[in-house]
């Protein structure tokens, strides 16, 4: 049940802790605008500090966004809910908009955690663990992971059995049951959408047999096993634990796909399938990898270079269309594909597979919009409705878009997408400073 609804003012609410929203947040506040950012996650970061390392410098993706996401978490003009969404969002006159934010029980007081981590030591419940992308478990009392921000742990109240162990060992009595839901109304001069993206689903694809071969897995899970934050300390294929010696990629997973309702390239997949395909050689010295691709899309600085280099270091690139995939006893898999340049059917063997998802709109937020029509575009992102001159505009005037939820773009794109919101939103409350 909410509590009364307390009442916030800000000037920019900003919707998404990604790195676009992050970004963009950051730009605000570094010019002395009040900035309210609202995570739907337990922690700020989206996407990127789950991965491994970056595409085309190898640079470690958590080493670049640590510092600024410990800047955005610090910054004395910015305040940070997580766990939380804007759930209304009403546009009341120019620069006047008025949102309900609802923040979901965390159950542990955020300011009084230590992560010391003896809750999750002394919880009996185990459940699989969504930041790993199901490739481990977790407690019920748990810290998303290492360098979550904010490092404090959170209850899952949905399997928690209420035994009271994590409660008993906490040494700072920050675990508290009475929790619940607090409703905010905020009111704000301009709103910033940067609610990211959604990962293919690849169960849409039965004949890859994803969730029926254990040794298929996503190219996000590869991501987690190649990151520094990873569930083990090398690759293993989830089957046995056995460490892989003869990867597959399959490209275009859920993307340039009509009959899965996703038309459009992802813009990413090729460069992290590359990326990861090199992180792999890094990491099993013996091991033979093979993309199998439709077209390679390198087309950003230095991307090219960087696909020659994994042919150089041995990646071998099938151009080739996957029909099936079948499970071997051994756990092998075997992948029935059309070699595109020979115009034959062919069948080769792999001990796992990494099935390279494509980018998703995620249009929920646009639901929220009461008054006033947040638009969407044919694929769904927010429509940017004067893409050249004002890329972050959108339908609704003082709302602004950054990052993936306009379009699937890469980090550098993204962080660039995040500034353009900034100068945008700053020009839109200096028109009102004018008046
Ligand atoms: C497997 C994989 C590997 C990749 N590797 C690379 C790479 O090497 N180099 C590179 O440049 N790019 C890479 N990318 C792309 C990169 O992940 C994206 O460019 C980047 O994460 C986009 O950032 P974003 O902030 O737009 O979105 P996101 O990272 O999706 O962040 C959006 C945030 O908004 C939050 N949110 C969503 N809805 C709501 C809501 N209603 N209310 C509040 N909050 C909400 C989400 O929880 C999330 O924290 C990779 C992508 C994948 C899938
Ligand atoms: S009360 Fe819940 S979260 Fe705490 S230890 Fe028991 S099951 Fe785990
Ligand atoms: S909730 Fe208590 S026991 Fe758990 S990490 Fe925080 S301080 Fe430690």
């Amino acid at each position: 049940m909410s509590e009364h609804k307390k009442i916030l003012e800000y000037d920019v609410l900003v919707v998404g802790g990604g790195i676009a929203g992050g970004e963009c947040a950051l730009n605000l506040a570094n010019l002395g605008f009040r900035v309210l950012l609202v995570e739907k996650d337990l922690t700020i970061g989206g996407k990127m500090i789950m991965l491994s390392k970056v595409f085309p410098t190898l640079d470690c993706s958590a080493c670049i966004t640590t510092p600024k996401v410990s800047e955005i978490a610090r910054h004395p003009n910015i305040t940070i809910f997580t766990g939380s969404e804007a759930k209304k969002v009403t546009k009341l006159a120019e620069h006047n908009f008025e949102a309900v934010v609802v923040k979901q029980p965390r159950y542990v007081n955020v300011e009084d955690c230590t992560g010391c981590q003896l809750c999750e030591e002394a919880c009996p419940v185990s459940v699989t663990d969504q930041y790993q992308y199901g490739l481990v478990g977790r407690k019920a009392a748990y810290i998303p992971f290492s360098i979550a921000s904010p490092r404090a742990a959170a209850i899952d109240i949905e399997n928690c059995t209420l035994c009271g162990a994590c409660e008993r060992v906490c040494p700072t009595n920050c675990i508290d049951f009475t929790q619940t839901e607090e409703e905010y109304l905020v009111k704000v001069r301009s709103v910033v959408v940067a609610t990211g993206f959604n990962l293919f689903d690849p169960l849409k694809i039965p004949r890859y047999g994803y969730g029926k071969f254990k040794n298929v897995i996503t190219s996000m899970q590869m991501e987690r096993q190649l990151a520094p934050t990873r569930p083990f300390n090398t690759i293993l294929r989830p089957g046995d634990g056995k460490m892989p010696d003869n990867i597959a990629y399959v490209l275009c997973t859920g993307s340039r796909d009509k009959s899965v309702g996703n038309p459009i390239c992802s813009q990413v997949c090729c460069m992290y399938s590359i990326k990861q395909a090199q992180l792999l050689m890094g990491a099993l010295p013996m091991a033979d990898v093979t993309i199998y691709y439709l077209h390679i899309r390198a087309f950003g600085k230095g991307f090219n270079e960087f696909y020659a280099q994994a042919q150089g270091m041995g990646v071998e690139f099938v151009k080739g269309k996957i029909g099936k995939i079948t499970e071997k006893d051994n756990g092998n898999l075997i992948l029935r594909y059309e070699d595109i340049e020979e115009g034959k059917v062919k069948e080769a063997e792999h001990d796992m597979v990494v099935l390279s998802v494509g980018l998703l709109a995620n249009p929920e937020i646009s639901s929220s919009f009461t008054n006033q029509k947040l638009e969407l575009d044919p694929f769904n992102f927010v429509q940017q409705t004067d893409m050249l001159a004002n890329p972050a505009k959108t339908s609704i005037d003082g709302v602004f878009v950054a990052g993936t939820a306009s379009a699937p773009m890469d980090i550098p794109d993204s962080i660039l997408s995040g500034g353009a919101a900034s100068a945008q939103t700053i020009s839109y409350l200096k028109q009102a400073m004018e008046k």
